[in-house]
């Protein structure tokens, strides 16, 4: 990971985003939460999901269907001698979780597991939209894909 962004993190973050650990189940922030807005990377801040993609799943960690287009990195983890997909922040690559495919939660049939500890939420509304110029800029997400999400919301 881009050390410039470790200074920025705390021990039990470090553990997770850099050491790849994974926090306990049903322990997260995250885990039991559906607010409005879009959940950035920890260390860089860079927009990963947003609560439209976001599902109860049961498994104890927060629960995405899809990525910000580009926003995650994909690798092969052979660490418990199975081979299961890691995610990465794709600018900082920081620890996010594991994505699962063809377990039929939603359409998508996709389940990006994610540490709570490795993102944060930011709240949106519509009237947020004034500020698009800026939202898109810090959070390195395109206009078009903040349109659509603030499109969705009421
Ligand atoms: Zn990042």
């Amino acid at each position: 990971m881009d050390k410039k962004y470790i200074k920025n993190l705390n021990n039990k973050e470090v553990e997770v985003i850099v050491n790849k650990g994974t926090e306990k189940p049903y322990t997260g922030l995250y885990n039991d939460f559906f607010n409005i807005g879009i959940y950035v990377c920890k260390a860089c801040s860079q927009g990963l999901y947003f609560s439209s993609c976001k599902f109860d799943s049961g498994c104890g960690w927060p629960s995405f269907e899809d990525e910000i287009a580009g926003s995650v990195k994909r690798v092969s983890d052979y660490s418990l001698g199975r081979v299961r997909t890691e995610i990465l922040c794709s600018n900082c690559n920081g620890h996010l979780g594991h994505v699962f495919k063809g377990e039929k939660y939603t359409q998508k049939n996709t389940r990006h597991c994610v540490n709570s500890i490795s993102i944060k939420f930011i709240p949106l509304k519509k009237k947020d939209i004034k500020q698009i110029e800026h939202i898109s800029e810090k959070y390195r997400v395109p206009k078009k894909d903040f349109f659509l999400f603030f499109n969705q919301i009421d």
